[in-house]
């Protein structure tokens, strides 16, 4: 992409944030001087002091005088973004520079979309860093957020976020459900409309923003609130009860975790354990990788908070979006089909054994499963479980202690894996299916695309196809089978998946409560003639509108 590649919209500060926003732009001019000098530092020593003069070049227009004032001016008078003052201007010098008719000073035209960039670069990530930082109630609004950005973000202070890029099944989003902050991820472009100061809505259950909300809009959210929370307080009744149907058919109902800080949640919420435990983010959340010891703490924690209920713990699912801070491969264009997952774990042995140690040992505490992500042929699986039985045999000549019989199981997310499963099922103990990345697979859909997001389904009857092959090659081979992508958190599908022959779900801990609920107002038989009935129509949109209202007839004080 050429150096016109980006615009930066134009944006306004109020007027009690300009001091900050000033000294956000001061910062930003050292730290890129900063960088130009270690640059020149290393092209000096390497390569000598002529090659190193075109950094002082550089150096000299990111400290000039003229044009310090000036951006200062345009945030001070005009309350323009500092982003917005730094590309206005630097590409008014670079357009003058490219039009006089001069070879040298064209050649410095390109110096100065340089200094732009790196300006911009470093005022993001300033930005970022006072994101990290934050330590008063804020409501963020961003063009982004990484899954591991959103991982670090303080939650005793960031109310809501919403982002311009990105799709409701993202890890940004799993991550907000996580974390209990209300956000709407993928909302298309706004920054430009509003500013800091400004009152917004955030509504995280309907995916909606609202820039300046009139007083009606603002009364009919109260009131909403008001209801969720009386709702909320009604299902606290259901803690201690089993998920049961009406008809007494038994559902395990288990809890998604993130960070081992949420078990508490779960089991708060009536959770009977923890369905899946992605432990990446003991990864995206860390400065340096998590030794052995760090996993086996944060397993132990876990598996001690839990007293005895099942914990599935999912080895590494990095890669693609769930990558550290700077480690994106910006030349990898396909990164969901990339070398991610169960692939990576598979390439790089000596990471997954660090942790199928810190599994193993923890597997002697307590009720320990391990679950391998992300695996699309029988060869993979045969793979994981041989360097899983390699570092059984480890332990085992060191006299160091783990269950022989941990109980291996893989997620079913790639329509492959389906397509195949009985051949998978004889090697394992049970399967989870992952519904994020199954409808993402099955549909071509990038769970991560605004512009896809309608198209990104989980009752299209392909996705609901193959889960009904999947569930139904558990039941042949008498095998558990749990499903634990974003689909099960959501009661509009409960009755669906109970009808299509499901006993376990894993879920959000915050949606343990609702769906709890649906599963005790049904009976299996009510779920089988919704199942039997979806499973005859085409579409996703006749499917969706069918089972919501199926689920407003069961429980109409629900909201859908
Ligand atoms: C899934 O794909 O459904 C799943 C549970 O895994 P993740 O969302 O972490 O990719
Ligand atoms: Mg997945």
């Amino acid at each position: 992409m050429g150096h016109e590649g980006f615009r930066i919209p134009r944006r306004f500060v109020t007027r009690d944030a300009i001091d900050d926003e000033t000294d956000r732009l001061e910062k930003a001019i050292a730290a890129s001087g900063d960088e130009i000098s270690a640059n020149r530092k290393i092209v000096c020593d390497e390569l000598g002091e002529q090659y190193a003069a075109i950094f002082d070049a550089h150096l000299q227009m990111l400290r000039d005088a003229k044009l310090h004032d000036e951006l200062v001016e345009m945030i001070r008078q005009r309350h323009y973004s500092p982003e917005y003052a730094v590309s206005r201007t630097l590409r008014r010098y670079a357009k003058v520079f490219r039009e006089v008719k001069s070879g040298y000073l064209a050649e410095r035209a390109s110096d100065v979309v340089d200094i732009e960039k790196r300006l911009l670069r470093n005022l993001l990530g300033i930005r970022r860093e006072e994101l990290a930082n934050v330590s008063s109630p804020v409501i963020v609004l961003a063009h982004n957020l990484t899954p591991s950005e959103t991982a670090n973000l303080n939650r005793d202070f960031v109310r809501a976020f919403v982002t311009e890029v990105g799709g409701p099944g993202s890890h940004t989003a799993i991550v907000a459900g996580a974390l209990e902050i209300p956000a709407v991820v993928g909302v298309g472009p706004f920054l430009t409309e509003v500013s800091g100061g400004d009152q917004v809505i955030i509504d995280g259950d309907q995916g909606v923003v609202i820039l300046h909300p009139d007083e009606e809009t603002l009364a009919r959210y109260h009131y909403e609130a008001e209801r969720n929370r009386a709702y909320a307080t009604q299902l606290e009744s259901l803690r201690t009860l089993p998920a049961d149907t009406a008809d007494g058919v038994h559902i395990e109902l288990l809890g998604n975790i993130e960070f081992s800080s949420e078990v508490r949640h779960c089991l708060d919420r009536g959770g009977a354990g923890v369905g899946l435990y992605r432990t990446e983010f003991l990864y995206l959340g860390a400065e340096h990788e998590p030794t052995e010891e760090v996993q086996f703490e944060a397993y132990s924690s876990v598996i001690e908070q839990l007293d005895g209920q099942p914990l599935v713990i999912r080895t590494l699912d990095l890669g693609a979006d769930k990558v550290r801070p700077g480690q994106f491969d910006e030349d990898d264009k396909n990164p969901f089909l990339g070398l991610r997952s169960i692939r990576l774990s598979l390439r790089e042995t000596d990471r997954f054994r660090t942790q199928l140690r810190a599994v193993l040992r923890a597997s002697a505490l307590g009720d320990v499963r391990v679950m391998f992500p992300l695996v699309s042929t029988v060869l993979e699986l045969r793979k994981a479980r041989m360097v899983l039985h390699d570092v059984m045999e480890d332990l085992e000549d060191r006299g160091i202690p783990f269950n022989r019989d941990l109980p291996v199981g893989m997620m079913v997310e790639v329509p492959a894996a389906v397509v195949m499963i009985d051949h998978f099922v004889p090697d394992l103990d049970f399967f989870s299916i992952g519904t994020n990345d199954l409808i993402q697979y099955t549909l071509a859909v990038d769970r991560d695309n605004k512009e896809v997001a309608d198209l990104y389904n989980a009752c299209d009857p392909a996705v609901l196809r193959l889960i009904q092959m999947a569930v139904n090659a558990g039941r042949r081979h008498n095998k558990p089978v749990n499903v634990c992508g974003q689909m099960s958190g959501n009661p509009v599908y409960t009755m669906l998946l109970i009808g299509m022959g499901l006993r376990q779900m894993s879920v959000r801990p915050s949606a343990i409560p609702e769906i709890k609920k649906v599963c005790r107002s049904v009976t299996t038989t009510q779920c089988e003639d919704i199942a039997a009935r979806a499973a005859r129509m085409d579409n996703a949109r006749d499917i969706k509108n069918f089972l919501k209202d199926e689920l407003r007839k069961l429980l109409p004080e629900i909201s859908v």
